[in-house]
């Protein structure tokens, strides 16, 4: 799968279906997270950067009340809505993604009196890498400009959010959406889940000679959303335990003093360890990336995934190998990024390393009998904007 759909393609499209040209193109993209896994319900610290993937929407106002939605990529015709008839946890399509928007924007109190949408997107499904953001934040952008609504991308971000968590109902946190919606090229986001807070950090993967793989091993274990909710919880008991409003407040100084407070829990004990380091692992990417020593981070990557997997306890066997594989054939660094229990892990080598690399890891999958994973190269690209 090529890394963009052409802007003129989806125009062209849209007027097939519609009858008409639309009014203007807008891009959003995925996202990958370079470090800070499992930090942003603890109010903590991640650093995604956008990939090349992309969702790319043609849309047009309407002033009739109506909101017509279709996706080059999911079979079946354009689904049309009524505006006034859009409320939270109905709808189990797709396109809850999109009509969340609208809901949450109207909610709001901006006035969006209807739209025609089409949209094609690159960005792979369920491999952790945001499709869902992209396609909220493409609408969010392309509503926000048509509308004139004069919204903030950090704003537009919150208001995806808002769509995921109430009106599909998937609890996520901040990061996906501002990452779609803020990103630059050739940087990573810093981001502080608290205050909404952002640093763009240089991040110029070809310009120092490196590549950053992306490795989707297309696998999603069933019991992820139960595991999920547990870690949460855990957290949160944390958090309690030690007196603080979230597991951010712990500095890293005092981590050890906190885990002695926490006596016997051993589960807590792991989870807090986990975030409290992890958010220590960012600063200190940020601080390598800013004074220019970007290869000093691939330690700090894999370190992020020893206590992913051993002290937040949400990597699998696939993850794991190709973590594993990627340092015996000399990786500077690799880890598993997103939720866990499958989607996808990355991996930071020498740019002259990366077909060896490439070819062990696929080599190490079917040597296990398991399926050929999805590799691609991530450069970090723009965030969302109008194309035409
Ligand atoms: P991800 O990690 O990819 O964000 P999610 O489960 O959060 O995984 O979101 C995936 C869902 O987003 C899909 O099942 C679909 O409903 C919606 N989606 C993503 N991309 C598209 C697309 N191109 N067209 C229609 N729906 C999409
Ligand atoms: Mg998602």
């Amino acid at each position: 799968m090529g890394a963009s759909v052409g802007a003129q393609q989806v125009a062209e499209r849209f007027a097939e279906l519609y009858g008409d040209r639309p009014e203007g193109v807008w891009a959003a993209p995925g996202r990958v997270n370079l470090i800070g896994e499992h930090t942003d319900y603890n109010d903590g610290f991640v650093m995604p950067f956008a990939l090349p993937h992309q969702a790319v929407a043609a849309v047009s106002r309407r002033d009739d009340g109506v909101l017509r939605l279709h996706s080059a990529d999911i079979g079946g015709g354009v689904t049309e809505l009524s505006l006034d008839t859009l409320a939270p946890g109905v709808d189990r399509e797709w396109t809850a993604y999109p009509a969340g928007v609208v809901w949450a924007l109207r909610e709001a109190g901006h006035a969006v009196t209807g739209a025609d949408v089409h949209l094609a997107s690159t960005v792979p499904t369920g491999a952790g890498l945001s499709s869902s953001a992209a396609v909220e934040v493409v609408t969010a952008l392309a509503l926000n400009d048509l509308f004139g609504l004069g919204l903030q991308p950090w704003k537009l971000a919150r208001l995806c959010q808002r769509a995921e968590n109430v009106y599909v109902g998937a609890p996520t946190g901040i990061m996906d959406q501002t990452a779609s919606a803020c990103c630059e090229q050739g940087h990573a986001l810093f981001l502080d889940t608290r205050d909404l807070s952002q640093r763009q950090i240089p991040f110029d993967l070809a310009a120092e000679g490196l590549r950053l793989l992306v490795v989707d091993t297309q696998v999603k274990h069933a019991h992820s959303g139960g595991e999920y909710g547990k870690r949460r919880a855990g957290c949160e008991k944390g958090a309690a335990l030690l007196g603080v409003d979230a597991l951010r407040d712990i500095p890293y100084a005092g981590l050890d003093a906190a885990l002695a407070r926490l006596g016997d829990e051993e589960e807590v004990v792991r989870l807090v360890r986990h975030v409290v380091t992890e958010d220590h692992r960012v600063e200190r990417t940020v601080d390598l990336l800013r004074s220019g020593e970007t290869r000093a981070i691939g330690p700090v990557l894999t370190e992020g995934h020893a206590s992913l997997r051993d002290d937040f306890r949400v990597s699998c066997p696939e993850l794991d190998l190709v973590v594993d594989t990627a340092l015996s054939a000399g990786a500077l660094g690799a880890r598993m990024t997103g939720g866990g229990f499958g989607g996808s892990a990355i991996v930071l080598t020498e740019a002259t390393d990366a077909n060896t690399l490439t070819k062990a890891i696929r080599e190490a999958f079917t040597s296990a009998a398991l399926p050929t994973p999805r590799l691609f190269e991530a450069v970090p690209s723009p965030g969302a904007r109008r194309l035409s």
